[in-house]
């Protein structure tokens, strides 16, 4: 066995974190770097939550010093914040802002970041995401503001998937004690909301929307985003509107040198394709996993999600040791084990093969879910408590006294 084997792990979300237990586990005698862009993994998920109030924030991102606390201790896994910008396969390094890294193997799991489509705003404007903890603190506080300039201004969301549709019951739920709140307006250039959805589903879904006040268009795009004024392609103008942008995803990770990067194929979304093992074609000292790889199941990319996530990252790990030990890797086998979108106070969700969930029940498997796949076990508690006690008043956005007028 080679005992010094060293180990990059880029990115600490659920791909990269289980990806490092693996390691840890199968081959303690490898010398494993954790580079992430923060000093913290995040709860993503859950980052609409930072809107609701619903569950404590603190919970929502744990610092990696925290959950690798033994293994640096033991001198086998060491920290770097960093954002890693590009890998040089035929060096075996990448290469972040702040220096470059040595590996024998590398593991990418730098998850996705949001798809514009070549669209901006007008200089001077700006879209919010919630697809980190910064966007979505950032968010969260632009509401307030805009709330305060704005009385009864408009919030526009740009995509009707699950993400946009989150973030709009997440704002309604924390802002509706409140006479004046912005109005949610939802925008969504397919003629549905989230594509994976029966029409039923569909239907109970923008009636709970409809009953806490979001305006869902559909067929609409977002044209213009320009001096706090945003025009649909319906013709519709939106003044003193804050945009958050939550209309796709992509490959978020670094880009491969040339001339491997020309070798690299992709999905349409910049999903890096790997062969079964998860092992880049030509480099199989390169593991890809989690969001940033393009996942098959039955010759089809499945979506992304937390459990394709988890498991393919544990997979590239568990492989990494195995080639440290002169052990075959195995094929990733993703099993779906369903989905559920919560919406504030509702659910829709389709669990173990077909299984319809809703309403409390859902939105319980949702938070329960969430502790089971944390970072640490007193973030788990905070979720598994919150599932518990879903009754529990969101954290409005604003006092009653603070919108007085
Ligand atoms: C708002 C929202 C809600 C969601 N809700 C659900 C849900 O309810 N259920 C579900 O199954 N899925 C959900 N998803 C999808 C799910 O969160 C992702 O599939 C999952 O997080 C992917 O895990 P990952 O480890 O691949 O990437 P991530 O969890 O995104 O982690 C990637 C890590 O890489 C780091 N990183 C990125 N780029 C670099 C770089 N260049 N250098 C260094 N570090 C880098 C990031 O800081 C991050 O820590 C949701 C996604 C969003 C945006």
């Amino acid at each position: 066995m080679k005992t010094t084997s060293r180990v990059c792990v880029v990115g600490g979300g659920f791909a990269g974190v289980q990806a490092v237990r693996a390691l840890r586990r199968r081959a303690p005698l490898a010398r494993v770097t954790l580079i992430d862009r923060n000093p913290y993994a995040t709860m993503i998920p859950a980052l609409p939550d930072v809107l609701s109030g619903r569950v404590e924030q603190q919970s929502i991102v744990r610092p990696f010093a925290d959950i690798f606390a033994a293994d640096i201790a033991a001198g086998a896994v060491e920290l770097v914040t960093d954002a890693v910008s590009s890998v040089e396969p035929l060096q075996c390094t990448v290469r972040g802002a702040a220096a470059e890294y040595a590996y024998d193997y590398l593991v990418l799991a730098a998850g996705s970041e949001p798809e514009y489509y070549g669209f901006q705003p007008e200089e001077g404007e700006q879209f919010h995401t919630v697809n980190t903890y910064a966007g979505a603190r950032a968010l969260r506080e632009a509401f307030v503001k805009h709330w305060r300039h704005h009385p009864g201004g408009q919030v526009l969301v740009v995509g009707g998937g699950y993400t946009g549709l989150e973030v709009a019951a997440c704002l309604a739920l924390a802002s509706r004690r409140h006479k004046a709140a912005p109005r949610i307006t939802v925008v969504e250039a397919a003629d549905g909301i989230v594509p994976f959805l029966t029409d039923r589903e569909r239907e109970r879904i923008e009636a709970y929307l409809v009953s806490n006040g979001i305006e869902v268009r559909l067929g609409t795009r977002l044209q213009q985003f320009s001096r706090g004024t945003a025009r649909l392609s319906d013709g519709t103008v939106l003044e003193n509107a804050l945009v958050c942008w939550a209309a796709g995803m992509r490959y978020s990770g670094p880009e491969f040198s040339t001339p491997v990067g020309a070798g690299v194929e992709t999905a349409r979304d910049g999903r890096i394709i790997t062969g079964p093992t998860l092992q880049l074609p030509g480099h199989p000292e390169v593991y890809v996993a989690g969001d940033a790889a393009a996942l098959q199941s039955d010759g089809n990319v499945v979506r992304r999600a937390v459990n394709f996530a988890y498991y393919s990252g544990r997979c590239a790990g568990s492989n990494v040791a195995a080639a440290i030990n002169g052990r075959p890797a195995a094929s990733f086998r993703p099993v779906d084990l369903g989905w559920v979108i919560p919406l504030g106070e509702m659910s829709v969700g389709r669990v173990l093969g077909g299984l319809r969930v809703g309403g409390r029940i859902g939105l319980r498997m949702h938070y329960t879910m969430s502790g089971f796949r944390h970072f640490g076990g007193s973030n788990a508690l905070e979720f598994y408590r919150t599932a518990l006690r879903l009754s529990r008043e969101p954290d409005p956005l604003l006092s009653q006294a603070e919108t007085a007028p």
